[in-house]
């Protein structure tokens, strides 16, 4: 009987959606290789989540994404939901816990639970895995050319699983980028999303190392653009925090059109205006002795107080008249920041834009203009919410692959 040769398939980089594109691809028949540029695999992973990995969302639709083609993941997303992703994940061995915003991650609450158990996955079944390989270049004869700097290696299918250029430090490339180029594909345009946001105004310097629960509007030069709420942080270089990350797409998309970008937060959300303006009109009044940079720092902090004085221009050792009070109690519910820049991708947790999803098909992840050639993961003109939405493509994607090339 002859014997049936193996579809030999390389994958160019060994994160989550290369991971476990290779280990189903295995499952059903391939010889898979990984070539991964780092000295370990998973990197992005064990970073996840702050070290605890939120690997995916109870509630997840495609509303959650984005890009120029946002439908695009609605196949891999219905076909490889939550369900079936914790059921991948348990078979290999991984228990799960929900919590806050039905965020899930790894019941150990370590990323590294997640890349040991594919690492182990991928071991039983066989994939073989080069580490510290960097590819530099991939060329098409016959078979797939993947050269890194000491060896050339040839596959029959190839999957570039590489991620986006976000946070170099981790090991990040533009490499899949490149590749794709040079198959005659488009890269659509590429900026940082879920990234802090850089302004020169001084109230953030001097508001440094502040947290507070605050409500953001972002406007895009005078348009209303998101709203939200959560916890901000004022730094040096500008805004951080959970909240500022939740806006970060738009405004970075603005910044990218040469448009103006401006944050408008409210100190103190759980008041409204004219409350806060009766407690100042109040508290000046009794504590008409005392210098205004005290008595503010009973409803907030310190620092704050000193910025907002400084920004208004008031005299911190008086009484504030009428007017002044009305100005106050304005600033602190619609304090106003421009927006210059985004930290960029050396900080950026996901990129948006990448390769132009209406030239791959998304039953497969199989390139229209090559075949044998996949994209899987952020190298796509995919990019998604935080909350486990990045994750959850990065798998779904590869699995779709894996399937996909697993069909003789
Ligand atoms: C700090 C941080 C926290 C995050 N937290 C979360 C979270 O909690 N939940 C969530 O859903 N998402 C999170 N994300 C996003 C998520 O990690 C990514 O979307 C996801 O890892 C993308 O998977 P991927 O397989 O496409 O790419 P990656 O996981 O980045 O894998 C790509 C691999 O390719 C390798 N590579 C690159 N260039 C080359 C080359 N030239 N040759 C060989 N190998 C190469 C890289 O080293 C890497 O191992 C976070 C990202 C960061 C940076």
């Amino acid at each position: 009987m002859q014997k049936r040769v193996k579809k030999r398939v390389g994958i160019i980089g060994g994160g989550a959606s290369g991971l476990i594109c290779a280990i189903v691809a295995s499952r059903l028949g391939c010889e898979v290789t990984i070539i991964e540029k780092n000295t370990k695999i998973g990197r992005k992973i064990l970073a996840s989540g702050n070290g605890r990995c939120n690997i995916t969302n109870k509630k997840i639709s495609a509303q959650n994404y984005h890009g120029q083609n946002p439908s695009f993941v609605s196949y891999a997303i219905k076909n490889f939901d939550r369900i079936r992703l914790e059921n991948f994940f348990t078979d290999l061995g991984v228990e799960f816990t929900a919590i806050k915003d039905d965020r899930v991650f790894p019941m150990s609450l370590q990323a590294s639970t997640i890349v040991d158990f594919l690492h182990d996955g991928c071991l039983e079944e066989g994939v073989k895995i080069y580490t510290h390989s960097e590819v530099k270049k991939v060329i098409k004869r016959d078979k797939f050319i993947v050269k890194k700097s000491d060896r050339d290696f040839k596959f029959d299918a190839l999957v570039v699983a590489s991620g986006s250029a976000a946070m170099p430090s981790l090991g990040a490339t533009f490499i899949g980028y490149e590749i794709a180029r040079s198959f005659s594909h488009t890269i659509n345009p590429l900026f940082a999303s879920l990234v802090q946001l850089k302004s020169d105004d001084p109230f953030c310097k001097k508001s440094s190392g502040v947290k507070i629960e605050a409500f953001l509007k972002l406007f895009v030069e005078t348009k209303l653009e998101k709203e939200i709420s959560g916890d901000l942080l004022f730094t040096d270089y500008g805004l951080s925090g959970l909240s500022i990350l939740d806006i970060s797409r738009e405004a970075s998309f603005a910044l990218l059109k040469e448009k103006s970008v401006f944050i408008q937060i409210d100190l103190l959300p759980s008041i409204s205006l004219s409350s806060l303006r009766n407690i100042l009109k109040k508290k000046s009044k009794k504590f008409k002795n005392k210098p205004l940079s005290l008595w503010l720092n009973g409803m907030l902090h310190k620092k704050i107080v000193l910025s907002l004085i400084e920004k208004l221009k008031f005299n911190k050792e008086r009484t504030l008249t009428t007017k002044e009070i009305h100005a106050l109690s304005y600033a602190i519910k619609n304090l106003r920041i421009e927006i210059k820049d985004t930290k960029g991708i050396k900080s950026a947790e996901v990129m948006a834009g990448g390769v132009d999803c209406t030239q791959i098909d998304p039953k497969t992840m199989e390139s229209k203009l090559h075949k044998g050639l996949y994209f899987i993961g952020e190298v796509l003109d995919v990019d998604a919410d935080r909350g486990g939405y990045n994750l959850h493509w990065a798998f779904a994607s590869g699995y779709i692959a894996g399937t996909s090339l697993g069909v003789v």
